[in-house]
């Protein structure tokens, strides 16, 4: 048993467990972390889009030279493979590589004194009476107040914990290429009327909830690369998104080899409600800390984990985190769920229909893009209801799924401290969001996809 005290163990130094670690060490707590994996190799290898603003949020400078991987083109939202769009200002969407955002984090942390290992798997815990007690593959045993398990998704299990629903799973893959025809692929985009640098954000190509995300970077130093991005719902019966990137690559012989990139499962139903669960926290993916709508993890993660080590460092009780992630974060969370749960229902037709009426509008989907509340500006109210009143079906369709985001967010106002009315207030939540969605009886398996991605 290690004898050096410790206020918190962190399980996991990918984006949520390294930016737990660094935050709370920061904050004046004493932290050990470990991964599994080499350090440099945990957690996400690839692009992810994160809010500009949810570095500031979290006290972190912005990403800058190679952690930069793109930033402020126009962002098309095409319905299936076009023509009908809606066209986003993307200044404030930033593409972090997120191999130097990890890197970066646990720098940070370890200069915050943090000891940070790679290739240490924990494989057990346990409470004792002085704190929780982990054992580490190879026999160490290590003992501290408090263990946040940052595992991911695929992780741990040292606990039994609800487990997504394989409807709610999104199975994304993200990699960048090289461009081995330039010229061709100017083409591809100036054909559908975009430029180098634009996204393209085809959705609902299998499952109204999929989409392959593109973006043309001729200025790369290492020479023109294709940012791609895919993801569906197998669960569903859909395409996963490494199926999605396989048929892109196969149609695109101008698309060449692979430079980086990863694919996995994304949980993109509500967060866990009881986080803490005797002295294991559970934060990041393992706790569903996630955006659905589009199933973004970064900015929710980076932003809670600041809130945790502000909390913590204040003298807060573990379990008093629960109530206080669910009050500034979990309306917007579980909103999104709701809206992710309409997304993946919506067919070719009825995402066209939604699109060509207006009612989501640049600014409104900006914000469903920057995870900001997706609700109208007073000033927008006149222009939407008149567009509401010329598409009575798409209202139809919108209008239950808005009340159920508005009823969501309103709930989370009286987020209980309580433990003991916490239940309640949670199935009331689950109440109020439903059951995830069912996959319909008349689909198939799509016959190219394995499954066995998952
Ligand atoms: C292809 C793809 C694209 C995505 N795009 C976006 C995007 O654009 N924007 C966005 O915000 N989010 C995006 N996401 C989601 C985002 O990447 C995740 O939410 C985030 O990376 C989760 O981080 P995490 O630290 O919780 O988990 P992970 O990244 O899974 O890290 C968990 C770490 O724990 C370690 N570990 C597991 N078990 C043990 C153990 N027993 N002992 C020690 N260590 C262990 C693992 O090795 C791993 O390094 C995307 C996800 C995918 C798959």
């Amino acid at each position: 048993m290690s004898a050096a005290p410790l206020d918190l163990i962190v399980i996991g130094c990918g984006t949520a467990g390294a930016a737990v670690a660094r935050a709370a060490a920061r904050a004046g707590l004493r932290v050990r972390a470990f991964d599994k994996r080499p350090l440099d190799e945990a957690g996400a290898r690839w692009l992810n889009g994160v809010p500009r603003g949810a570095f500031a949020e979290a006290g972190l400078p912005q990403p800058q030279g190679a952690e930069l991987g793109g930033a402020g083109g126009p962002f098309h939202m095409i319905a299936g493979m076009g023509p009908q769009r809606v066209t986003l200002d993307g200044a404030d969407l930033l593409d972090v590589d997120m191999r130097h955002l990890v890197a970066r984090l646990q720098r940070d942390a370890r200069a915050a004194g943090v000891t940070l290992e790679g290739e240490v798997e924990v494989i057990d815990y346990a409470e004792g009476p002085a704190g929780a007690v982990l054992s580490l593959r190879g026999g160490a045993q290590l003992q501290a107040p408090l263990v946040v398990d940052a595992s991911g998704l695929g992780g741990l299990g040292l606990r039994p914990a609800p487990r997504p629903a394989a409807t709610e799973l999104c199975v994304a893959a993200q990699a960048v290429f090289d461009v081995v025809d330039d010229v061709a692929a100017a083409r591809f985009f100036a054909d559908r009327g975009m430029a180098a640098g634009d996204t393209a954000v085809f959705t609902g190509i299998s499952g109204g909830y999929s989409i392959i995300n593109a973006r043309l970077d001729l200025d790369d130093p290492a020479g023109p690369a294709l940012a791609l991005l895919t993801g569906g719902i197998p669960g569903l019966g859909f395409a996963s998104g490494i199926t999605l990137q396989q048929r892109f690559l196969g149609e695109h012989p101008w698309i060449g080899a692979r430079r980086f990139g990863g694919a996995r499962a994304i949980p993109i139903g509500p967060p866990l409600g009881p986080l803490v669960e005797g002295r294991l926290l559970r934060f990041g993916d393992a706790a569903g800390m996630v955006f659905a709508a589009h199933g973004s993890g970064i900015g929710l993660q980076l932003r809670a984990a600041a809130d945790l080590a502000a909390h913590l460092a204040s003298g807060g009780a573990p379990q008093a985190w629960t109530a206080r992630f669910h009050q500034r974060f979990g309306g917007g969370a579980c909103a999104a769920v709701v809206f992710a749960r309409l997304s993946a229902q919506l067919r070719p037709e009825e995402l066209a229909a939604l699109f060509a009426s207006g009612l989501t509008s640049p600014p409104l989907l900006l914000r469903g893009l920057l995870q900001e509340a997706m609700r109208p500006a007073p000033t927008e109210l006149p222009g939407l209801l008149w567009r509401a009143a010329r598409a009575p079906r798409v209202v139809a369709r919108l209008g239950p799924t808005l009340a159920r985001m508005q009823a969501v967010e309103l709930h989370h106002l009286r987020v209980p401290a309580a433990p003991a009315a916490f239940g309640r207030w949670l199935r009331r939540r689950d109440a109020i969001l439903g059951p995830p969605p069912t996959r319909p009886a008349q689909l198939g398996p799509d016959p190219s996809d394995a499954g066995a991605e998952l």
